[in-house]
């Protein structure tokens, strides 16, 4: 099951999901939860097919529960699934926040220095590698400007893309795990459809050894993450889909006449909802019949 060479002494197959979904040519969903109706929807989808998938949590997250309530919760989702779900801290700029999430339990930390200049971000991006390393966790690093929801107009141009030469430096010189790149991907709603830039893509990839992370999943057509993932893209991050569809079905069952308050009902119908969405994109990213 494991890549050759991977030496597996618990059942804790976090640590090389992510290089087998790229060595077989597939990739992790990683899904972003806020709270613990967005995470088990996460997870009964995952047990549903039988899935590889990340739970992420954002500093958002962090900065309203806490790192103990948040990891609690994420790896309790990884022990039920005897290790098949692993925990991840989303967009992190803060070497000691990552560090503070590793001493937490987390599977994989992303530190985000991307604005940063070249020799900052190999420089923070090193010091989460050797602290995280230490402790058996993963680390991700970004490249290139992956914009939030409030830009405007596309997200192609050469400013926002990951420059390959960079990439190249920073794989080399931090041992990071994964690499997220800029590739005209852009956080939150498209303001229209993205064009990624698969020529780039392909470029980092056959330069770079590491799996590649796509953010912004959410609203990226279906063919273009198919090429994306045939082109070294081993995890994909798909968040306000989740969100959009847990506020409104909870918009929708509010609305509905009830007698009474109902709330564990009005739950169950958010989480089946969002879990119906997780389902597609596992199915997309070919992470199901894992296990
Ligand atoms: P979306 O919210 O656009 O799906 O992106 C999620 C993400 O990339 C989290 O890092």
């Amino acid at each position: 099951m494991f890549p050759e060479g991977v030496r597996l002494e618990h059942k804790m197959p976090q640590q090389v999901m992510i290089r087998k979904a790229l060595a077989e040519g597939y990739a992790i969903p990683a899904f972003n939860f806020s709270d613990i109706w967005e995470l088990l929807a996460i997870v009964d989808a995952a047990k549903e097919e039988h899935a590889h998938v990340y739970v992420a949590s954002n500093m958002k997250v962090i900065a309203s529960m806490g790192y103990g309530f948040a990891a609690a919760m994420g790896l309790e989702a990884g022990r039920e699934t005897e290790g098949n779900i692993a925990l991840h801290l989303d967009h992190c700029n803060s070497v000691e926040q990552c560090c503070a999430a590793v001493d937490a339990g987390y599977n994989s930390v992303m530190i985000d220095a991307s604005v940063k200049s070249l020799d900052e971000n190999i420089e923070m991006s090193k010091r989460v590698a050797e602290y995280a390393h230490s402790r058996g966790c993963l680390v991700e690093a970004e490249l290139g400007r992956i914009q939030g929801n409030t830009m405007e107009g596309s997200y192609d141009g050469g400013e926002f893309l990951a420059d390959t030469q960079e990439c190249i430096r920073l794989v080399t010189e931090t041992g990071v795990d994964s690499l997220a790149v800029g590739i005209g991907n852009a956080h939150g709603f498209y303001k229209a459809p993205p064009r990624l830039n698969i020529e780039r893509l392909k470029e980092i990839h056959s330069r770079v050894s590491v799996p590649l992370v796509l953010h912004g999943g959410t609203g990226i057509p279906d063919e273009q993450i198919r090429q994306c993932i045939e082109n070294g893209i081993a995890k994909v991050n798909v968040g306000t889909l989740l969100h959009s569809t847990y506020l409104d079905t909870l918009k929708k069952e509010l609305s509905r006449d009830w007698d009474g308050y109902g709330i564990m009902d009005r739950f169950a119908a958010v989480r089946d909802a969002v879990k119906e969405k997780c389902i597609r994109w596992i199915k997309l990213c070919g992470s199901d019949r894992r296990y």
